[in-house]
């Protein structure tokens, strides 16, 4: 059973304004030196980001990483809302430092993605920001664990945390794949369904792993109608001491948002609206026939394999099906579509034919 949540609109933080989308939260992965998160936060202002990012005390895998600067890095951040007019946000995962950030004026913390698969972290972490205004963003679990993910918004909700969101950075993956951690959209969109007071940010950064997917992964978060980007970035990206192989430049960064096409899922214009419901129905009519006709032609299909069992006759024959496709074939070009789209939808409606004349 889902709880209700109480929350303050994300524009009611006064980090954010939508539309439009995606609103921006960019920094390095970690704070280094105050010369590194100055001239960051610089190239960022510089291009219209008012979101500051950056890791203080960095979750590793292994121990003797760089582990982040610590407090230092806190009165690197002050500078940087000092001097640039920035919020700057960072990551807890204990009371101490929410304590430590409480102390040094930071804008808004998210939990982190070992931190939210820990249920007693969450609860001290709650309890240490009670009465404090400051909005928190809740990363995924690192396990494809929605419950966990709600829970720990549950936890701070009950402590009186109200301007509350969550990030999206895909989870941890035995398998091998292309990305770093494997998005699972459909954890976004079911949380977005039950909670649709909640906005949604999507952390590509940590998906990708690399910078070379940044793109399409923000562009897919645009399309699923997420609210927000994570992304990290770092004046100098090769020098970086930890994730140096997903960072950008903030001039790399504008380019990637540039390069967005952003839709919005709804609009107030009723003409619009209008049109759109009424290509929709027609779509709709549209979907209805082709199931009707594959039902129609799955009927034929039954019945000449009832004809291939009584005559003795084997089920595929070699060249009919050549035949077939060289005529949709023509067919798809003779009414402008894709051809090679056409071949893909009928070899699957043959496959089911085939299985139902195996029967
Ligand atoms: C980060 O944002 O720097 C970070 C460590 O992220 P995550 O918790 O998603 O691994
Ligand atoms: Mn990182």
């Amino acid at each position: 059973m889902a709880n209700k949540l109480e929350t303050v609109p994300i524009n009611d933080w006064g980090f954010f304004h939508l539309p439009p989308r995606p609103c921006v939260i960019a920094g390095p992965c970690s704070a280094e030196t105050e010369e590194q998160v100055l001239t960051t936060a610089e190239g960022l202002k510089a291009v219209g980001i008012n979101v500051f990012r950056a890791g203080i005390w960095k979750p590793r895998t292994h121990p003797g990483c760089f582990e982040g600067v610590g407090v230092p890095g806190l009165k690197w951040l002050q500078k940087v809302k000092a001097q640039y007019g920035m919020k700057v946000c960072t990551e807890v995962a204990s009371s101490r430092h929410v304590f430590e950030c409480l102390k040094y004026g930071v804008d808004m913390v998210w939990l982190g993605a070992r931190t939210t698969a820990n249920p007693f972290l969450v609860q001290e972490i709650a309890e240490a920001l009670r009465d404090t205004d400051l909005p928190v963003l809740v990363k995924n679990p690192v396990n494809p664990d929605i419950d966990l993910w709600i829970g720990a918004l549950e936890r701070l909700n009950r402590e009186g945390i109200k301007k509350l969101g969550v990030i999206h950075r895909g989870v941890s993956s035995s398998e091998k794949i292309k990305y770093r951690n494997a998005p699972h959209w459909e954890m976004a969109v079911e949380l977005r369904s039950r909670y649709p007071e909640i906005p949604i940010f999507c952390d590509p950064s940590h998906i990708a792993g690399k910078r070379e997917y940044l793109a399409e992964l923000s562009q897919r978060a645009m399309d699923l109608g997420l609210e927000g980007l994570m992304v990290e970035s770092h004046c100098d990206p090769s020098c970086a001491l930890s994730d140096a192989a997903q960072q950008l430049t903030p001039a790399a960064l504008i380019a990637l948002l540039e390069s967005l096409t952003v839709r919005d899922a709804a609009t107030a214009d009723e003409a619009f609206n209008e049109a759109l419901s009424r290509l929709r129905a027609q779509i709709d009519v549209i979907d209805e026939n082709l199931v009707y006709a594959l039902a129609s032609r799955m009927k034929v299909s039954h019945e000449i394999g009832e004809l291939k069992k009584a005559g003795k006759v084997a089920i595929v024959q070699a060249g009919r099906w050549d035949q077939v496709l060289e005529k949709v074939r023509a067919s798809a070009r003779a009414n402008g579509i894709d051809p090679e789209f056409v071949v893909r939808i009928f070899n699957t409606i043959h496959d089911a034919s085939v299985a139902e004349q195996n029967k």
